[in-house]
């Protein structure tokens, strides 16, 4: 489940500090520490997989959390609108290799 030098698995697993919005037992939602717009966060499976690339049909119900769980987070933040987006490679910009949905808003 866990990849012992992933930044975001030390997240998860609470070896590393970070500023954490929500959580429940699959998924944790994170604010970027280096934000791209005015409400960025970072919406994790606790599950290590490494990028779109890497996701086998066992983990299309996880995938789908990403996603319910970012309306929640609009919601309860109460955005008016938003952009979802995930990075796939060095070349899609993806810096972190433990797949991560962006939620970023207030900057239209
Ligand atoms: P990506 O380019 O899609 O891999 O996105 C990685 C994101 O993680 C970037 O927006 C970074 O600002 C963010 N990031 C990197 N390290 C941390 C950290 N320790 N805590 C929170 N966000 C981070
Ligand atoms: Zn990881």
């Amino acid at each position: 489940m866990t990849m012992p030098d992933c930044i975001f698995c030390k997240i998860v697993n609470k070896e590393l500090p970070s500023d954490i919005v929500y959580e429940d037992d699959n998924v944790i939602v994170i604010k970027d520490a280096n934000p791209k717009a005015p409400v960025h966060f970072l919406i994790i499976p606790k599950k290590h997989i490494l990028s779109v690339d890497h996701i086998e049909l066992e983990d299309k119900a996880l995938m789908g959390d990403l996603i319910l769980t970012a309306k929640k987070i609009a919601k309860e933040k109460n955005l008016k609108g938003y952009r979802l987006l995930i990075n796939v490679g060095r070349e899609g910009g993806q810096v972190i290799d433990h797949i991560h949905l962006h939620l970023l808003s207030g900057n239209q």
